[in-house]
């Protein structure tokens, strides 16, 4: 019989992960056997808010994690359903078993709590510049970013011409990248 293994859940966009994700990640690596991490929105792509695949997110997570020395953990991609009293369900179908889950949002807080799960909530790192927004904005404006994120994921946006991507479906659009 293996020995009883305990898995925590973390979902986020990632759009794109950053080093504020890695340190979280870290964090609740310490705390338990084995880490899911649920890629959320993920048939979103190709806009500002959610530029990249889920595909593109689940290299750039991959490599950021392995070059961290992480190796157990599962990516589990995750497409929205838009109806949050089955949303948990809807996971629970997707992820291999878990105990723990980890989140600042408290509508997430809420669902999994009632569905009768220990619920963590997870420090915020440098949260003014380890922002996907920020990150984002960044890309669009010309501006360094490149240390905001670890070096796994700047080289997969690079691979996939990932900034060009955000610059140019934002040309027409400058309200959204000063707001
Ligand atoms: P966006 O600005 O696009 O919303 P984000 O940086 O908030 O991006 P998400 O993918 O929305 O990233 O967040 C996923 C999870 O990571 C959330 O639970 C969020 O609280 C957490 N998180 C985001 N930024 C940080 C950070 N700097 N430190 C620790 N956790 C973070
Ligand atoms: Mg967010």
């Amino acid at each position: 019989m293996r020995k009883q293994e305990v898995s925590a859940l973390i979902i986020g966009r990632f759009q794109p992960f950053h080093n504020g994700h890695l340190e979280v990640i870290r964090t609740i690596a310490g705390q338990c056997d084995r880490l899911i991490v649920g890629i959320g929105s993920a048939q979103l792509s190709h806009t500002f808010d959610n530029p990249f695949t889920a595909g593109e997110r689940h290299l750039m997570i991959s490599r950021a994690l392995h070059d961290d020395g992480l190796d157990d953990f599962f990516l589990v991609p995750m497409v929205d359903v838009n109806r949050y009293s089955v949303w948990v369900a809807h996971v629970q179908s997707l992820v291999p078993p878990f105990q723990d889950v980890y989140t600042n949002n408290p509508l997430t807080r809420r669902l999994f709590e009632e569905a009768g799960y220990a619920v963590r909530s997870a420090p915020l790192f440098n949260r003014d510049v380890y922002s996907g927004t920020e990150i984002r904005r960044r890309i669009v404006s010309g501006k360094e970013w490149e240390h905001l994120v670890p070096e796994g994921v700047s080289e997969t946006i690079y691979e996939v011409h990932g900034d060009q991507r955000l610059r140019d479906i934002t040309k027409d659009h400058s309200y959204e990248v000063t707001i």
